[in-house]
């Protein structure tokens, strides 16, 4: 027997789970997929500058965001923070896009 909520196996015999207080289920359903999230990008920020900017603003709207560089150095987990001219791209779930441009048009100064 299983806890569908916080997913404890219990024995046969056990009804409820101690912590949970749910009825135990004699299969879990498939594990879902936390996140379902359909990321979009933003448009492409001239630096990291701008986009340390955004992700303030976003991290403080509570817009899940996250950043990808088109700096191969990235990838070895080299930071490029001091590189002039690194382009970020800024990617935000799908249904917070528009907020999302507006807010980095505000940033980028474009109306
Ligand atoms: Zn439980």
């Amino acid at each position: 027997m299983y806890c569908p909520k916080c997913r404890t196996e219990y024995l046969e015999d056990v009804k409820e789970c101690v912590d949970c207080h749910v009825l135990l289920v004699d299969d879990l359903p498939e594990e879902t997929p936390l996140e379902k999230i359909k990321w979009v990008a933003l448009p492409v920020l001239p630096g990291k500058v701008y986009a340390d900017m955004v992700e303030e603003v976003l991290s403080n709207m509570d817009i899940p965001h996250f950043t990808k560089s088109d700096w191969a150095t990235s990838a070895y987990n080299i930071s490029s923070s001091n590189l002039v001219g690194t382009k970020i791209t800024i990617f935000v779930p799908e249904d917070y896009h528009d907020e999302a441009t507006q807010i980095l048009n505000e940033i980028l100064g474009k109306k």
